[in-house]
């Protein structure tokens, strides 16, 4: 790391240093390192994976399809990952009350996998599935225990129950599989992930326009804020006057005008360097 990027990431600590209440702001660029894709762009999932798998007009006409495909290409893939260098810095940085909340763009649940708390996800999460009649949350256990043959009592973990599974048991779990159901309604579930066409929770909406609009300092990681309506959270915190600190490591429409501090490097590499000066 040279001498300029040291000074940026000097600049961000005095800032996070002297703020009140701080808010983090998160997208893909901080999973790439934990070996997740990116969705959008090149090498991204959707080279390979339709993004009709997340119409929700395709959950509802092709449920068994759609769970087999969500499974396949999304749950066991981002589910065995485990969090890296940059989810546990801002872990670390909670711990030293330097992070109120956590607004998080990605789907694969490791900012909880990292121990952090008070987190929002946007988009849903691939931790659970819900029930669409009465919201009752299920985990994967629930789900594989009791839609296929095969039983996974002696495994609490659900990143390790996704990372034993060999081959032959994907396999055999994509073929046996049923629509899951709930056991109090007989509900369908669905993943719990936020399909096209279908609205964002209420209480994440809230809660992240909350922490947008009453943080002092937004930090923004891995992720070019376009996509709406996630873009609203750095406008609303610019808006309140927060001051802003980029961490990316390609220059986004915030690095020029809109952050106080631009700091261009891996997010691990960034928030390592930056969680060791407290
Ligand atoms: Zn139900």
């Amino acid at each position: 790391m040279d001498y300029t990027k040291n000074d940026k990431i000097e600049e961000a600590f005095k800032i996070i240093k002297s703020s009140q209440k701080i808010l983090i702001f998160t997208g893909a660029g901080i999973s790439v390192e934990s070996g997740i894709p990116v969705f959008r762009g090149k090498g991204g999932l959707y080279e390979t994976v339709d993004p009709h798998i997340f119409d929700i007009e395709y959950f509802y006409n092709n449920t068994l399809e759609n769970w087999k495909m969500i499974l396949k290409y999304i749950i066991f893939p981002l589910g065995s990952a485990k969090p890296n260098a940059a989810h546990l810095a801002i872990t670390e940085l909670q711990k030293k009350d330097k992070c109120d909340a956590i607004i998080t763009q990605n789907i694969d649940g490791l900012h909880h996998k990292a121990g952090s708390k008070n987190i929002f996800e946007f988009h849903g999460t691939i931790n659970y599935a819900n029930c669409i009649r009465c919201n009752e949350k299920y985990d994967y256990h629930y789900i594989l225990n009791n839609f296929t043959s095969i039983k996974f009592d002696n495994i609490s973990d659900y990143s390790s129950l996704l990372s034993s599974l060999n081959k032959g048991e994907v396999d055999r779990i994509l073929e046996e599989l049923k629509v899951p159901e709930c056991k109090k309604c007989n509900g369908i579930l669905k993943p719990s992930i936020v399909y096209f066409g279908e609205q964002i929770d209420k209480q994440v909406l809230e809660g992240s326009f909350y922490y947008a609009q009453s943080c002092d300092c937004l930090i923004i990681i891995g992720t070019s804020g376009v996509v709406y309506p996630a873009a609203l959270i750095p406008q609303m915190a610019k808006s309140n006057k927060a001051r802003i600190i980029e961490i990316n490591t390609e220059e986004s429409e915030y690095s020029k005008s809109f952050a106080d501090v631009f700091i261009k490097e891996k997010a691990s590499i960034a928030l390592s360097k930056l969680v060791n000066l407290f």
